[in-house]
């Protein structure tokens, strides 16, 4: 670990945050309202610690593996630990317990698997919806035809306590293209909100990385994920 490295956290750490509140503030809410989630994957424990010890109180690993592998190292006494990658029903036990969100709960089958953990520990596992939005076949996510259908089944189950959605859209050209579907996700969010379905919340917004987290708050995500921005390119070993 370098000094450069460490300082160049420092600042973009910094940037992110003052840029996170500019956005805040055009869209009508304060800074407190946003929550900055960064995305660790590849990134060595001890970085993960240094940004935390700067104040960077959410973190997202993408795989299961790579964060048991790191969980006993990571410095989580004012930080919060989530899911957001692909989550197969076969890890599911593994996870349950150390994590306070799983963002990608994407079928019935996986949210009965994480109540089932969770109800054999005593405990309620907060989720979200991850959705498709745009319909891609490759990816992961209900339809946004669905969602609600999946929420009248989830909101039954206990174990599980639903606090919004997360979203991956396809990759864009323009920023133009891209808010279409932020704004898509937040059309779905507030239809589903104003239903106030038992045992819902539609809290948290989950939306926007790197390259579109400022647009993504403009257009009402309440959290974004971000990775290479904080931390520099990705370095799959
Ligand atoms: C890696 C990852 C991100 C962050 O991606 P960047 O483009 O590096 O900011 C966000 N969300 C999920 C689910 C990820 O896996």
């Amino acid at each position: 670990m370098t000094e450069k490295l460490l300082s160049d956290v420092r600042h973009n750490f910094e940037l992110i945050n003052e840029n996170i509140a500019k956005a805040a503030e055009r869209s009508g809410r304060k800074r407190e309202d946003i929550t900055f989630l960064a995305a660790t994957k590849t990134v060595d424990v001890s970085v993960i610690n240094y940004a935390i010890s700067l104040g960077l109180d959410h973190i997202g690993e993408n795989k299961v593996q790579e964060l048991l592998s790191k969980y006993d190292s990571y410095d989580l006494e004012n930080c919060s630990l989530q899911f957001i990658g692909h989550l197969q029903t076969n890890k599911v036990r593994q996870l349950v317990g150390k994590v306070d969100l799983i963002q990608s709960v994407d079928s019935l089958k996986l949210a009965n698997e994480i109540a089932r953990q969770s109800t054999a520990r005593n405990i309620t596992t907060d989720i979200l919806v991850e959705v498709n939005v745009g319909n891609e076949d490759a990816k992961s996510g209900v339809a946004p035809e669905q969602v609600e259908e999946l929420l009248f089944q989830l909101c039954k189950i206990e174990g599980i306590s639903v606090k919004g959605l997360m979203s991956i859209p396809p990759i864009c050209e323009n920023t133009q293209k891209i808010c279409k579907y932020f704004d898509k996700m937040r059309n779905l969010f507030l239809d589903i909100k104003s239903k106030n379905i038992d045992n819902i919340s539609m809290d948290i917004l989950s939306m926007g990385m790197s390259s579109d987290y400022q647009e993504a708050i403009l257009q009402g995500a309440t959290m974004v994920r971000i990775g290479s921005l904080l931390f520099g390119e990705r370095i799959y070993k």
